[in-house]
């Protein structure tokens, strides 16, 4: 039983309607028949809460958590009303996965890595150092059998994951000196959050986890000498460039970040089908249109850190790239070996990855080089 028809079935015990199914059971008719059973349910409003990781506005995932809310009341014509609250408006930042789970919010939009603590398997649904990007990812999650071990993962705290918005490839950071080989990385101090600054750290450098609205301070006060953040779009609306030079890219921490939408599985289980197939696809459409906006405007915006900003891009050396990625696999290696669960994750991911790259090898890879 799928998880909409679960969902259905409890309304109708819920709703008394059950008469109505055992009627049309006996005239021979589809019993599940969506618009005799749930016509009260598609009569009833329901008003949810959605809280953020993110603050209201932030361009991209904040945005894009608004877009979601707006878009599911659209489609279900008001009839599923979400309210979102940024970070800190109804529960902070990182309480929103214990929120959703214990039903105090019906909704939470973060990002899957801020719950390692909780499930060290989440991290491989945020961003994975040298791993997959956001093509190949989705194609994983929707296809790999990627979002169905991202469910059970989920499962034992009572939520349901749906990806929800992706990054793309992020920028590798802000420097305020040139890195030149491995050498510049000893001692270095960085704001480097997640798996990519467990890779830094083992790569000699210091690592810091700062909250992003104190990155801007903590770089141009000299704290620290290097951060990274998200990509132009977000980096040029942080003024990130008066605090550093260089610009390095690629974003090997982050090669394209998923942003979750977590939703209490008793409160999905008590929405009517169309309902939950609305919430299943408002997330995908958002999913892909958050991606969309990241790559048409991180252009526009590393276009006027360049010209407007003197912003100095410059690209990581191999040598340095080659061993951040040794690292990056042993790092992930300890997560499986951590628990069951992960190692299964692991498996999957790991298996997928080895599969899709020989198929963008031979199509977006090269094509990219000859276009
Ligand atoms: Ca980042």
């Amino acid at each position: 039983m799928s998880i909409s028809d679960h969902g259905r079935r409890r309304f109708i015990g819920q709703s008394g309607a059950a008469a109505s199914t055992l009627l049309l059971a006996a005239c021979g008719q589809n019993a599940s028949a969506p618009a005799s059973v749930d016509s009260s349910a598609q009569q009833q409003t329901f008003r949810w809460k959605m809280a953020t990781t993110w603050p209201r506005d932030l361009p991209g995932a904040g945005t894009g958590a608004q877009r979601l809310a707006d878009t599911i009341r659209a489609m279900s014509n008001g009839r599923l009303d979400i309210s979102l609250y940024g970070a800190g408006e109804l529960v902070p930042a990182f309480e929103v996965f214990d929120s959703a789970s214990s039903g105090t919010v019906e909704m939470g939009h973060g990002a899957a890595y801020y719950w390692k603590g909780k499930a060290p398997a989440s991290q491989f649904y945020g961003s994975v150092p040298f791993g997959m990007n956001a093509l190949e990812n989705n194609a994983w999650l929707y296809y790999g059998g990627g979002l169905e071990l991202w469910n059970e993962v989920y499962a034992p705290f009572g939520l349901q994951a749906f990806p929800a918005g992706n990054t793309g490839v992020q920028m590798g950071g802000w420097y305020n000196r040139e890195i030149h080989s491995l050498a510049d990385l000893q001692g270095l101090k960085i704001r480097m959050p997640g798996l990519g600054g467990e890779v830094m750290r083992r790569a000699g450098a210091t690592v810091q986890n700062i909250p992003g609205a104190e990155i801007f301070t903590a770089l141009s006060t000299g704290t620290i000498d290097a951060t990274e953040w998200i990509g132009p779009w977000n980096d040029l609306a942080f003024g990130l460039y008066q605090a550093a030079r260089y610009y390095y890219y690629p974003g090997w921490q982050e090669p394209g970040s998923i942003l979750e939408c977590i939703v209490n599985q008793a409160a999905f289980d008590a929405l009517p089908n169309d309902l939950q197939q609305i919430v299943r696809i408002a997330c995908q459409a958002v999913n892909m249109d958050v991606h969309c906006e990241y790559t048409a405007r991180n252009q526009q915006a590393l276009d006027t850190l360049v010209n407007q900003h003197g912003t100095q891009l410059r690209q990581f050396p191999d040598e340095v790239l080659a061993r951040l990625k040794t690292i990056s696999q042993s790092v992930l290696q300890e997560i499986a070996e951590g628990d069951p669960m992960s190692r299964r994750v692991y498996d999957s991911y790991f298996s997928f990855l080895s599969q899709v790259r020989q198929w963008t090898a031979k199509s977006e890879q090269v094509f990219l080089q000859i276009r």
